[in-house]
């Protein structure tokens, strides 16, 4: 049997949990309500899950504050709190490939990429932060002998976490697993097209030893539960990822009510640049194919603006081409393919759009169009547009989809101006065997991750975030990431000199 009929079979019967996680326990809306949940690869219904609202997240708000309170989380021994994480974590791994199908049939993602993320990646972001628990201490002042004194972190208290789609279970590990390993409660709030695989984490949790009240998961409408968690007195901080309009519309959440901080992960509009001294490698051709068509393009830090040296342009492009029209677009179960399903119609129509005003706009199609097929799914195949310029939409948007604009550029200094022409600041690849000049643009950008002769966002390791428009001050990954939830305290201690 192939992998691709084995998947198929398993899909049949993978487990679906549709309720809330509150408190310690899967809990259906108060309401009652539910919302439909499709599949994106057939547009069939995959599951009615349930539909919180401002009551479930005021619940949720009070076993979280109460479990703060008790400290049996937030004070209790570190050497706990990391034991408990590696667990998630071995826990995670075990059921890693069945969250993985979960994950491909809810998102419309390739189960080659949901197995990296979901089986491989997010265990080892929460094992990754579980390991800082005991190895990150605080700092003492130098202070003259009238004082001691000493700077310390403490958690902040009920973090609101709001995910979006297109890495659905990931992106919630991003936030989850820092928030949890300071010693935080955490409300997180999935996104409406993608809930199931963080529906799943409730019961893991608390099989890890995960106290009661810790970890809440509420799906429901944007509008509704997070707007509850944005606007919440009794939430103490919103780590988000998504569009800029919402995180705009956090931000006046905030304003309105507690103040609470609001760390923003937000779009992008990344270029991939290939300057004169660049080398064409199949490597380099991969990386660009990756980085504008990889998870059909939805992806914050998608390049898909390829700004390329006059020089380099004829060889760049005739390659890129060559190995796009190999993209296999497809069944998402099946391991042969490249590119699954757009989240949902709305947006493959969305996407659809800018393909048409990229025309409109007077670029040219080098492959791809706007026309869909028949399929039931949320199809889309990749599209190449040349002679693209910078006052065009689709230079200046986030499209969010399966596109990739060529630019030509007749200097190094040209594709730096050009590169940096843009209101958001999130990522950007830059090609070159000319080490100074690799240096200079890696300074230069105004950007929050650079990667040279390859494309990355770096790892768990590494902070991840935005410039501009893109973001906040705030980042996801790293140690860097601790401090979204965490507050800062000075302890001045006065001493006796004895004079
Ligand atoms: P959104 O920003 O609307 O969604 C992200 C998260 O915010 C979801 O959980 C969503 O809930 C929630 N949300 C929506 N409205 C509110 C609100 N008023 N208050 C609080 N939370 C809210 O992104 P979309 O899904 O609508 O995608 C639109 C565009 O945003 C994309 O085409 C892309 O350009 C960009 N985007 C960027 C992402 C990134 O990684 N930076 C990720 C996703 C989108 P719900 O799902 O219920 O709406």
């Amino acid at each position: 049997m192939s992998d691709a009929h084995r998947n198929r079979e398993l899909a049949e019967n993978v487990r679906i949990e549709t309720r809330a996680w509150i408190d310690g326990a899967a809990v259906p809306a108060r309401s009652g309500k539910t919302f439909a949940t499709l599949n994106p690869a057939t547009g069939a219904l995959l599951a009615e899950v349930s539909a919180c609202d401002g009551a479930d997240v005021d619940h949720a708000v009070r076993a979280a504050r109460r479990a703060f309170d008790d400290g049996a989380w937030s004070r209790c021994d570190p050497a706990q709190r990391k034991d408990v994480l590696l667990r998630f974590a071995a826990l995670l791994r075990e059921r890693g490939e069945e969250l993985a199908l979960l994950e491909a049939l809810d998102s419309g993602k390739t189960i080659r990429d949901c197995r990296n993320e979901v089986a491989h990646e997010v265990p080892h972001f929460f094992q990754w932060y579980a390991e800082t628990i005991d190895k990150t201490f605080g700092r003492v002042v130098p202070t003259g002998p009238e004082a001691f004194s000493m700077i310390v972190q403490e958690p902040i208290g009920v973090a609101g976490l709001i995910v979006p789609w297109n890495f659905p279970l990931l992106m919630a590990a991003w936030k989850l697993a820092p928030a949890l390993a300071t010693g935080c409660s955490v409300i997180l709030k999935p996104a409406e097209q993608s809930s199931l695989t963080a529906l799943r984490l409730g019961e893991l949790a608390a099989e890890a030893g995960v106290p009661p009240g810790v970890l809440n998961i509420l799906p429901g409408l944007g509008e509704v539960v997070g707007q509850a968690i944005g606007r919440h007195p009794d939430i103490d901080t919103v780590s988000f990822t998504g569009s800029g309009e919402v995180g705009a519309f956090l931000l006046g959440y905030a304003a309105e009510t507690n103040m609470k901080p609001v760390g923003l992960e937000l779009g992008g509009k990344s270029p991939f640049i290939v300057l004169e001294q660049a080398r064409i490698t199949d490597e380099m051709i991969e990386a660009s194919v990756m980085a504008a068509f990889w998870n059909g393009g939805q992806n914050c830090s998608a390049n898909m603006r390829q700004i390329v040296h006059r020089s380099r342009y004829e060889e760049f492009v005739e390659r890129t081409l060559e190995r796009v029209k190999k993209l296999q677009v497809g069944d998402p179960l099946d391991p042969a393919t490249d590119m699954g399903a757009m989240i949902t119609a709305e947006h493959r129509d969305r996407v659809a759009g800018y393909l048409r005003s990229g025309v409109e706009e007077g670029a040219q199609v080098l492959l791809g169009s706007a026309d869909l097929d028949d399929s039931p799914g949320f199809f889309l195949k990749p599209t190449i547009f040349d002679g693209v310029t910078p006052g065009m939409k689709i230079a200046r948007e986030e499209i969010f989809g399966p596109v990739m604009g060529l630019m030509k550029v007749d200097s190094d200094d040209a594709a730096l101006k050009l590169a940096a022409d843009t209101e958001f600041g999130l990522h950007a690849s830059v090609f070159t065997q000319d080490i100074d000049q690799a240096f200079r643009f890696a300074r230069a950008l105004p950007v929050g991750t650079v990667s040279v002769n390859c494309f990355s966002e770096g790892s768990v390791a590494t902070p991840f975030g935005g410039y501009r428009r893109s973001g906040s001050l705030s980042r996801d990954n790293g140690l860097e990431a601790l401090a979204q939830y965490q507050q800062t305290k000075t302890i001045w201690i006065g001493l006796e000199t004895g004079k």
